[in-house]
């Protein structure tokens, strides 16, 4: 197996590696597991205590939940790994809040978090634009997720191209939607695939 970095477009929050000595089978499962596997943070669940602009708080709550937020990976746990059994700790959630008043558009940074690790990756994403007199307050909660479980969860965009179909060549593509780095997304995906395998060969040797 060998791997060459071509491109490092750090603006771009992109990579582009070569990767041969492998088959398709294996170029693919690394592709799904960077693409689905890597968690990374979203917000799932919002309390709104208040709420009489234009938009529903379904709407909203889904528009909130489509924010990309900067992830750390080494602070949280998936809920459903966590010490709490998912219960809902500081090791596997963060909240959020958000308090506007029109008139005028309300904008991801104004999205307050208690962890200044976790808040939204662009500050310009617009929410929802209040009218003089209309106003929104709630509490949102971020945890981690998986792109398999919904596309907000997703790190970015992963895909690879094969230049000359007699060789085992792959060019992989990784662009980050700027949760995590390109890198981390990368080095993250081999580390779910350990825990797989690991997994896998405990359940193997519990057969005999
Ligand atoms: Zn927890």
């Amino acid at each position: 197996m060998e791997i060459k970095l071509l491109e490092n477009q750090e603006k771009k929050n992109r990579i582009i590696f070569s990767l041969s000595g492998v088959d398709t089978a294996y170029a693919n499962t690394l592709r799904r597991l960077m693409g689905f596997e890597v968690p990374v943070m979203a917000i799932e669940d919002v309390e709104f205590r208040k709420n009489n602009s234009i938009l529903y708080d379904e709407v909203l709550a889904h528009r909130l939940g489509l924010i990309p937020l900067t992830t750390d990976l080494k602070s949280y746990d998936l809920p459903e790994e966590c010490k709490c059994k998912g219960a809902g700790c500081a090791s596997c959630q963060v909240k959020l809040t958000l308090k506007a008043t029109g008139p005028g558009m309300v904008y991801s940074s104004e999205l307050k978090s208690k962890d200044p690790a976790i808040k939204p990756v662009f500050s310009k994403i617009p929410i929802v634009k209040l009218l003089e007199g209309q106003e929104v307050e709630l509490e949102a909660t971020a945890i981690l997720g998986q792109g398999k479980v919904h596309s907000k969860w997703c790190p970015g965009l992963v895909y690879y191209k094969i230049p000359d179909p007699d060789k085992n060549e792959f060019i992989f593509t990784v662009e980050s939607w700027g949760q995590l780095n390109p890198k981390e997304i990368v080095l993250k995906a081999i580390d779910v695939y350990n825990k797989q395998l690991e997994e896998f060969i405990d359940k193997i040797k519990s057969l005999e």
